[in-house]
């Protein structure tokens, strides 16, 4: 098999499993990658992540040209900003995560750092999560403000719509995106219940012990 049918088969086995479990529903969700020649596989728009076809990706080449499949995701703006941003970022996942939409409804979290310091790998996987505020979606106003981040986050929460997260592979940033979910999941079950939070200085030696993105 080759590398890039490899990607599909991956990306495509990934997407049906965040649908399996709930972590995006309907034809929700849109995922990229990037291929070895600089190019992009991208979820085509309209399509449920229970039922991604390998052989349908958008495909497109290193200078951000079209070549085949079908019409991507309308969602492309916030896969671009990650990428151009962010020489890091090797695939990008966006979802309609219950939780995650949930805790970007309080009303008094902070958009800098909008989840509690539960854990470790929280903080480990998504660095500081940027909470943006509401797009319709599709404006290209939303790619902007991911960009106006200066690829200082990973992980970056649309209010009222839905977390995206980049990472140096599919694999990663599946991984950060479901610490997420989960992340908001314990912070709304732990709401209002005076939850024993890392202190500065946990949090310090986590981000030292693991050489965290903890920038502005
Ligand atoms: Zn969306």
């Amino acid at each position: 098999m080759s590398e890039e049918s490899r990607l599909r088969e991956r990306m495509c086995d990934l997407a049906r499993s965040l649908f399996e479990r709930g972590l995006t529903h309907g034809s929700t969700g849109n995922v990229s990658v990037r291929t070895a020649d600089g190019g992009l596989l991208v979820s085509p728009t309209g399509s449920s992540f229970g039922r991604l076809d390998p052989a349908r990706l958008s495909r497109f080449d290193a200078a951000g040209n079209l070549l085949d499949g079908d019409k991507p995701t309308k969602e492309m703006p916030l896969h671009r900003a990650f990428y151009d941003t962010r020489s890091t970022a090797g695939a990008v996942v966006h979802l309609h995560s219950c939780h995650s939409v949930a805790w970007s409804l309080m009303p008094d979290i902070d958009p800098e750092d909008m989840l509690p310091p539960l854990t470790a790998y929280a903080i480990m996987q998504l660095g500081r999560v940027k909470l943006l505020p509401f797009f319709v979606p599709g404006d290209p106003a939303m790619g902007e403000a991911i960009r106006g981040l200066g690829g200082k986050r990973s992980a970056v929460m649309l209010a009222n719509h839905g977390p995206v997260v980049a990472g140096k592979d599919l694999d990663a940033a599946v991984n950060a995106m479901e610490e997420l979910e989960a992340t908001a999941r314990l912070a709304l079950l732990t709401r209002g219940q005076h939850p024993k939070l890392l202190s500065p200085d946990q949090i310090g030696r986590v981000v030292t012990a693991f050489d965290v993105e903890w920038g502005a």
